[in-house]
């Protein structure tokens, strides 16, 4: 079994690597080769990041085919069937690490932010579904200072949603708790950098 703390260090080394790369990259990262995964996985960390074409985990993390089990959902929000996705590879792989992963420019921020601005009456349930998952975290940053930065805003609304993710994993499943209690089970969040390649884990990791 592969421990968070180790995990977290392979993904530390992947984003180097994959930010040295960055103006060389091409095509999937990793030797393995699907036969040699086809039997079974052993993913070391689950991650929970956005739907964003910009931030595939397995390239920003430099790693392979087996090695992640990963989770994306528009805005890295946390509904019943991503918890039990993450309970599922907790419990089935042993995996010790989970990281929620966001990213700058986030338009599910951005669509959170101009909802509050101007509800729209017209918006389809299922994306809404989604804005209401996110909407508690940028509303209470409209009570702050950064209110009038539009820019400070949608990054600090990054983090907040982040930060809110994460505990929600930490604390909306009793199977995860355990784990975390008994277990040496990891919830980290980190943020994507659009703008470096860099990936900034949150939390004192
Ligand atoms: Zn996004």
């Amino acid at each position: 079994m592969v421990s968070a703390q180790e995990a977290l260090e392979r993904l530390r080394e992947g984003n180097r690597r994959f930010v040295a790369n960055a103006q060389e990259a091409n095509g999937f990262p990793g030797q393995t080769r699907p036969a040699d995964v086809a039997a079974s996985q052993q993913p070391f960390a689950i991650v929970l990041g956005c739907s964003d074409s910009r931030v595939p985990a397995e390239i920003v993390f430099d790693q392979g085919l087996g090695d992640l089990f990963v989770i994306r959902v528009a805005g890295n929000i946390v509904a019943p069937s991503q918890v039990g996705s993450v309970e599922f590879a907790a419990t089935r792989y042993s995996t010790r690490l989970v990281v929620v992963l966001g990213h700058s420019q986030c338009g599910a921020i951005l669509a959170t932010l101009e909802e509050l601005r101007r509800p729209q009456e017209d918006q389809s349930r299922n994306l809404r579904a989604i804005v209401d998952r996110v909407r508690p975290s940028v509303e209470a940053l409209l009570r702050t200072e950064v209110r009038n930065d539009p820019e400070a805003l949608w990054r600090e609304g990054v983090r907040a949603n982040v930060r809110v993710s994460a505990g929600q994993l930490r604390h909306g499943s009793q199977l995860l708790e355990q784990l975390i209690e008994k277990d040496g089970l990891l919830v980290v969040g980190a943020v994507y950098s659009l703008e470096t390649g860099e990936v900034e884990f949150m939390d004192g990791v």
